[in-house]
C-alpha cells in the first residue's frame, strides 16, 4: 500500500455537496464522472497527494443510495492507492479480509478497484485502486 489515494464520501446532492467541499478545500473538483456500472456520479477534489470522492446515487440500485438509507451521508470508504492489485488482494484474502467482489474492475479517475466489507476491517470500506 503506498498513501490513502482517496476518501469516499456518500452525499445525497451531489450539487449542493461540491459547493460545500469546493469552499472547505478552496479548490474546485478537478473532474466529474459518471460511472454507469456503480450508478453512481462523483467528483474528485485534490487535496495534496490525497483526494476526496463524493459519490452520489443515480438510481436505487446504488450501493450509494442503500448506504445513505441505512446511514445517512457521510464518509463511505478509504481507498489505498497499490501497485500490483491482483498481489495486494491476494495478500489481504490471505490475511483473512472479506472481499466483495471476485475480480477488480475499472471504477472512476482510470483506476482499476477492489473492495473488502466493512466488516472485516471495524466497519470501514476498504478500497484498493491501481493506476491504470
Ligand atoms: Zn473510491
Amino acid at each position: 500500500m503506498n498513501k490513502i489515494e482517496h476518501i469516499g464520501i456518500a452525499v445525497k446532492d451531489i450539487t449542493q455537496a461540491n459547493s460545500i467541499y469546493t469552499k472547505l478545500l478552496a479548490t474546485e473538483p478537478y473532474k466529474t464522472e459518471k460511472v454507469e456500472t456503480e450508478a453512481v456520479e462523483t467528483s474528485f477534489f485534490k487535496i495534496g497527494e490525497s483526494k476526496i470522492e463524493l459519490l452520489q446515487a443515480t438510481s436505487p440500485e446504488s450501493a450509494i443510495f442503500k448506504y445513505i438509507e441505512k446511514r445517512g451521508e457521510g464518509i463511505h470508504h478509504i481507498a489505498f492507492a497499490v501497485e500490483n492489485i491482483e498481489s495486494e488482494i491476494e495478500r489481504l484474502k490471505a490475511e483473512g479480509f472479506q472481499p466483495i467482489s471476485e475480480k477488480p474492475k475499472r471504477g472512476a479517475d482510470n483506476k482499476l478497484v477492489f473492495f473488502f466489507h466493512p466488516k472485516s476491517a471495524n466497519g470501514v470500506l476498504i478500497e484498493l485502486c491501481q493506476e491504470i
